[in-house]
């Protein structure tokens, strides 16, 4: 057979340099068609189906258990990383040949009998979640993570922010990596043959040890895991299409084409809004949820901070904060970078544990209970989260990059408080309007100019229908042409009603819609008080120090 083997090869090298032998040529002739044959034999088959098997159910045993991995691994809690760290160590640096003959002859002596094939599906779906785990997490990490505070300030789970926010994003690089597993699992489970696994190559083995036919036979079993890998490239650009974010506008695609379906039919694009001038924005102060009318006398204390305390390792970064805003009133927070502003408003959200002191929201510690005289976290604090209705807007917008404008604005409202997909993009149209960003509905973020992107995720917080909204220097990552647009959309919010705390370096906002101006730095409150007297008249130095230099004025 080595002699018809040779003969093929000649054969083949003859006919490229041009002339043809009748009889070399049949002979190519039989051996193309003796290869067609064997991929095409059942006995090779099998074994091929027993190679899919495998690697399918080691495959998505393998994710699975890599999805926890990779999740353990990102843990806060230490010994739950080490645990993940060490089996990644130990699984990615033996041999999986070594793994499968341990499993294979160390079950059986401790009770455990499986056959060969159950024992590769083990073997290998333990060996590929080490690799899963760290692609996952790989593509975790890829993901923006402004993304999941927003989530979470929104009252989304650690659960329900991988599931929807994260993962859809992080395909993006895990499904090549995948791809790639997938592949060389396909081809691995030749392997299997140690432990006596029938498979493709074991089987190809099988049949040219009688007849001695390597040639056409590897070939055949060559061209099947040609097959079977192919698949699983054409697998693969099909998943790259279905998680490509830049789809085309008002096209989604798969899962997401199902999701609009569901939720019912869009409202028509209104060219018209396209063009509204940022001043025409429409906060009708009747339309903003609920908020009843201002009252911000001092009467009715709505958010009342009592001798916050909060550090980072040893560095204290609120030293005993004391401040009420009250329903209705807008409340703007000044001072330098590093003050602590951010850190305020996210434990008024409970985005941070505080170290010493409280906080309540309207009344009611969010997301602590009382505990011999001292606060503690609440497990559920997604819940508690979610039922304070705080709505948050960040500096750099935080937008879930994979959904459009309106699936932005239905996110919460569907996944956090249960409303009907169909009635959260009612309202969210509706708020969408408001900002003027109808026509931009099914636009993914990043084909939004950073004020439109501001004035979506004002809509996004405002879907949660909050009571108090925390903004952290809206304007401050926009350019100074794009700044206009957002203040005006909060301006609006203010005159409807709402209760807002601010961190904004905008004077001329502060001074025309603030009803107190509060200075902080190094973490205390300087002074505060209404717009004029800070702005105008402030009595501490550092404050003054700050205003001349956000005001630009020279000293
Ligand atoms: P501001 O918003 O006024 O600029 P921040 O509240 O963001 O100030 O931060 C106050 C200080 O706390 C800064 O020095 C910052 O470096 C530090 N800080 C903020 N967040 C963290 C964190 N997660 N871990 C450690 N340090 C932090
Ligand atoms: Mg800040």
């Amino acid at each position: 057979m080595r002699i018809a083997l040779a003969g093929l090869l000649a054969s083949a090298l003859v006919a490229s340099e041009g002339s043809f032998s009748p009889a070399r040529s049949s002979e190519l002739l039989e051996g193309l068609r003796e290869v067609f044959g064997y991929s095409l034999s059942g006995f090779l088959l099998d074994g091929a189906l027993t190679a899919i098997k495998i690697a399918v159910l080691a495959l998505v045993a393998g994710t699975a258990l890599g999805l926890l991995l990779a999740v353990m691994r990102l843990s806060s809690f230490a010994p739950v990383r080490g645990i993940a760290w060490f089996y990644i160590w130990f699984v990615r640096g033996t041999p999986i040949i070594l793994q499968l003959v341990f499993l294979y002859d160390a079950l059986p002596p401790l009770g455990i009998k499986l056959s060969s094939f159950t024992t590769a599906v083990i073997g290998f779906a333990l060996n590929e979640a080490a690799f899963m785990a760290e692609i996952i997490r790989g593509g975790i990490l890829s993901v923006d993570r402004k993304q999941s505070v927003a989530a979470a300030a929104f009252g989304m789970s650690h659960h329900q922010t991988l599931r929807r926010i994260i993962l859809p994003q992080a395909m993006r690089s895990i499904v090549p990596a995948m791809a790639n597993q997938a592949i060389s699992l396909v081809k691995g489970t030749a392997i299997a043959s140690v432990i006596f696994v029938n498979e493709l190559t074991f089987r190809s083995q099988q049949i040219v040890g009688q007849n001695f036919k390597f040639f056409t036979v590897f070939a055949a079993a060559g061209i099947i895991y040609l097959v079977m890998t192919s698949a699983i490239s054409v697998l693969q650009s099909y998943l790259e299409r279905h998680f490509n974010m830049e789809r085309e506008p008002g096209r989604p695609r798969g899962l997401a084409r199902l999701r609009l379906w569901a939720a019912g039919p869009a409202a028509a694009p209104d060219p018209a809004a396209h063009s509204t001038p940022p001043a025409a924005l429409k906060w009708a102060a009747a339309e903003v949820g609920g908020v009843p009318p201002r009252k911000p006398d001092g009467s009715d204390p709505f958010v009342v901070c009592r001798g916050v305390h909060k550090a980072y390792g040893s560095r204290e970064v609120l030293r005993g904060i004391d401040l009420t805003v009250n329903r209705g009133e807008v409340v703007v927070v000044m001072g330098p970078s590093g003050s602590g502003k951010s850190t305020l408003l996210r434990l008024v959200n409970h985005l941070e544990h505080l170290d010493r002191g409280e906080i309540t929201v309207e009344g009611k510690l969010v997301g602590y209970e009382r505990w011999n005289g001292k606060l503690r976290p609440i497990r559920n604090l997604a819940k508690a989260r979610a039922d304070a209705r705080i709505g948050m807007v960040f500096q750099h917008f935080g937008l879930f990059d994979h959904f459009t404008a309106v699936e932005n604005i239905m996110e919460a409202p569907v996944q956090v408080h249960g409303v009907p997909p169909a009635v959260a993009r009612e309202e969210a149209m509706r708020l969408l309007a408001q900002v003027g960003l109808t026509f931009h509905a099914d636009h993914l973020p990043h084909r939004l100019s950073g004020g439109q992107q501001q004035r979506v995720a004002i809509a996004r917080a405002l879907a949660i229908k909050p009571d108090l909204m925390l903004f952290d220097e809206p304007t401050s990552a926009l350019d100074p042409e794009l700044v206009g647009e957002v203040l005006t959309a909060m301006r609006r919010l203010a005159e409807a009603g709402m209760t807002m705390m601010v961190v904004t370096h905008e004077v001329r906002f502060a001074r025309e819609v603030a009803d107190r101006i509060v200075f902080m730095d190094e973490g205390q409150i300087v002074e505060q008080g209404a717009p004029s007297e800070i702005l105008d008249a402030p009595v501490h130095e550092r404050t003054q120090r700050f205003l001349r230099m956000v005001d630009r004025i020279p000293a």
